[in-house]
């Protein structure tokens, strides 16, 4: 393994399935749905294969029929307007947006700012550009980003700041104040953004703003989603990303290295689930806003400290009122004491430390799943 990649070792999440999978635990562990996407869009798929669309390679950018949905779904929820040939590159997935996003724009020796807690490919992804990371620490009770202290985190080396918000593993949904600022700050220092806003459409309190439709954030932000997490189909890895023709072509340069082209038949589908009508999207957050609500009373009962996330469908707790004190060993014995599965945040943070007592349960699962994790983990109090 070369240097760049040493100390990453296996995911955390497929280290916290294989564990559920050898006891049998219930996984609130890793984040993907037990129940798979819209029926439509899953014939959609079936469709395109017998039809033999997108078989053979399909084009490098992504197949014209997504590019033009991505740009409808960009100008229908924020009134974005975006060219598809020029301003949209479909990727394997968000994580290949982020890789692709890293490799194309830094150089060994910049800087980059990230919320800490992250997303476990980012300090991958920005290791192997050779770049490094800088962590804002986002801290309970509410996980707010301090603005003076990204601020004070800018140096002359500083190349991208790659955000995250809805955020995981925190759940925090930056206000369209703070968007504000941190686009402000972007222009005063001439600051490339990279936006994963994959749980663009897993908000309960509050909105989301995309970064990208702030002044002056138009030509220097790379914006990022996926269909996983919206139409839960985490298997399709059908993510995109959208920007100015130059970042496209500049992030499209480091795909077409990485994986050449994304996976043909799934696009269309993804095209067709893009142009759902406003009621799926509603009914899709309403009903994980009652599996928040579920999940975060049941955990309350069982003596955890709940952090209530306004976003993604992550919560976070703090496994202090129970009397412990280190999130990765009570994760490795929660199977085996109550028979549920969950992911010690202690791993998103450079300072493990940080994040010792925060424990992260995934709510994306059946009613009667929930329940029944619920009164597992009563077991405890
Ligand atoms: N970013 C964040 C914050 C995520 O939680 C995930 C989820 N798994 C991803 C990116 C990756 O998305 P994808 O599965 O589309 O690669
Ligand atoms: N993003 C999901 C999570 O945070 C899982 C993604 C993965 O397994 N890489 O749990």
């Amino acid at each position: 393994l070369n240097r760049s990649l040493r100390g990453f070792g296996s995911t955390i999440f497929a280290e916290m399935s294989a564990l559920a999978v050898k006891t049998g635990a219930i996984n609130l562990g890793q984040g993907f749905p037990d129940t798979d996407g819209p029926e439509s869009v899953r014939e959609a798929a079936v469709k395109a294969l017998r039809d033999g669309r997108g078989n053979q390679y399909p084009p490098g950018p992504g197949v014209p029929e997504l590019r033009t949905a991505i740009t409808e779904h960009q100008q229908r929820f924020y009134g974005l307007t975006f060219d598809p040939d020029t301003e949209v590159l479909v990727t394997a997935g968000a994580t290949e947006a982020i890789a692709a996003s890293m490799l194309a724009l830094l150089e060994p020796g910049d800087e980059v700012i990230a919320f800490e807690p992250f997303y476990d490919s980012y300090a991958a992804s920005i290791a192997m550009a050779g770049a490094t990371r800088v962590p804002l620490t986002l801290r309970a009770p509410d996980f707010r980003p301090d603005l003076d202290a990204l601020r004070d985190a800018i140096t002359p080396r500083t190349r991208l700041l790659l955000l995250n918000s809805p955020h995981n593993p925190t759940g925090m949904v930056l206000t369209r104040d703070e968007v504000t600022a941190i686009a402000a700050l972007a222009v005063e220092h001439d600051l490339l953004v990279v936006t994963d806003e994959v749980y663009e459409h897993v908000v309960f309190d509050g909105e989301h703003v995309p970064l990208i439709s702030l002044p002056g954030m138009r030509d220097r932000t790379v914006s990022i989603s996926s269909s996983g997490k919206t139409f839960s189909f985490t298997g399709w890895k059908v993510g995109w990303v959208t920007a100015s023709a130059s970042l496209v072509a500049a992030v499209r340069t480091a795909k077409q290295y990485l994986t050449y082209v994304s996976a043909g038949p799934f696009q269309y589908a993804v095209a067709e689930a893009l142009r759902l009508p406003g009621s799926y999207f509603a009914g899709f957050r309403d009903d994980l806003r009652g599996k928040r609500d579920l999940l975060s009373d049941g955990l309350a009962a069982a003596g955890f400290e709940v952090h209530r996330p306004q976003g993604t469908y992550f919560v976070t707790t703090d496994i202090t009122p129970l009397g412990e004190k280190d999130g990765p060993a009570f994760c490795l014995g929660l199977p085996e004491r109550c028979g549920v599965v969950a992911v010690p945040n202690a791993v998103f943070y450079d300072d493990p430390d940080a994040g010792r007592t925060l424990v992260r349960f995934a709510f994306c699962k059946r009613h009667d799943v929930l329940e029944e994790a619920a009164s597992r983990l009563r077991r405890l109090a």
